[in-house]
């Protein structure tokens, strides 16, 4: 099934999962996928390792996703990919069913100036998947405050229109817990002619040092309620779990107000701790709503 077709007829709940280091049992994520599956999520997504690491096993878990009777969207980013290899890949993930992609450059590795592959951007890499496979949907990546590297938001929200006019049919958002920043990007980009759907993408608070880290590599802000559980729990790693998977039910529920047209719940492989949170926030599955940008779509589950 292609998100963009789910899109239509709700608003999403969604994870993203990531395979397990090379060496490493895949049995764990396979029990969280299973555990993920009771809250009926709409699909869910699989990381791909940028540098060349983890590949195959990225395409045995979408497998394992469409074995078990859910939606995969298999990420894939260009670094190092020749059309060659980037075709091979496209006619693997055909081959098993997969009919989702998002579509990345991927993270240019320390040193590099460029990809070393034969596309530059993003955007480069959907016109050539659009060309090769249309019958795949074709999802991007959208960054609320502005990708890292961009001079601007508005030169950044110039490249995500380029995205769309190529190819993207829809768009998972970075990290972003300034929520009137991420309702302001709503209003910019739909100014700016971008019309495809916004997944918001949603990193659960729970380890103190994995916030801040996650949050600050990728240049986001850390609004003042987040700011004070990251003063206050110092040294006591349970007492921040706490506090952040309360703060985090919060702001699942602020993003239900924003018109993101779905939630993509950023697992890292946590099924007990994503599904006390989703509970707290009272969503365990969204009902099926006529508009799929409509506030109302987020009621729980009674
Ligand atoms: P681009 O769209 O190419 O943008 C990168 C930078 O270049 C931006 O600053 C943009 O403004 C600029 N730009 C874009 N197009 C052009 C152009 N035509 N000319 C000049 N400048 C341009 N990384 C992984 O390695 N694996 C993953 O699985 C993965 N999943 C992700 C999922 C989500 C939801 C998000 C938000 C990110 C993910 N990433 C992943 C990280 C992502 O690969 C990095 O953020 C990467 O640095 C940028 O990828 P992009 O597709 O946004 O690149």
């Amino acid at each position: 099934m292609k998100i963009t077709d789910i899109l239509k007829s709700k608003a999403t709940l969604s994870f993203e999962v990531f395979p397990p280091k090379e060496g490493q049992p895949m049995e764990p994520l396979l029990e969280a996928l299973r555990q993920l599956y009771r809250l009926r999520p709409d699909f869910i997504s699989c990381t791909y390792g940028a540098g060349g690491t983890n590949k195959g096993r990225n395409m045995e878990i979408c497998e394992a996703i469409i074995r078990d009777g859910h939606v995969p969207v298999s990420h894939f980013t260009c670094i190092g990919g020749t059309k060659e290899e980037i075709r091979d890949v496209m006619g693997g993930y055909v081959s098993i069913g997969i009919e989702n992609v998002l579509a990345l450059r991927g993270d240019l590795p320390a040193g590099w100036a460029g990809t070393g592959g034969d596309f530059a951007h993003a955007d480069e890499l959907l016109a050539f998947l659009e060309r090769e496979r249309p019958e795949l949907c074709k999802g991007v990546a959208g960054y609320p405050e502005k990708h890292l590297q961009a001079a601007s938001l508005e030169e950044d929200i110039g490249h995500l229109k380029s995205k769309q006019d190529k190819g993207a049919a829809f768009i998972t958002t970075q990290i972003c817990h300034d929520l009137e920043a991420f309702s302001r990007y709503l209003e910019r980009i739909r100014r700016a002619g971008v019309t495809i759907p916004v997944v918001a993408g949603i990193m659960p608070v729970l380890y103190r040092e994995g916030t801040i880290r996650m949050t600050l590599s990728n240049g986001c802000s850390i609004p003042r309620e987040l700011a004070e559980i990251i003063g206050r729990h110092d040294g006591r790693p349970e007492d921040f779990k706490k506090a952040g998977k309360e703060y985090t039910a919060r702001q699942i529920q602020r993003f239900k107000e924003t018109g993101a047209a779905g939630l993509h719940i950023y697992t890292m492989n946590k099924h007990e701790d994503i599904t006390e949170v989703l509970a707290m926030a009272g969503v365990y599955a969204y009902p099926s709503l006529n508009s799929a940008n409509s506030a109302q779509n987020y009621q729980a589950d009674a």
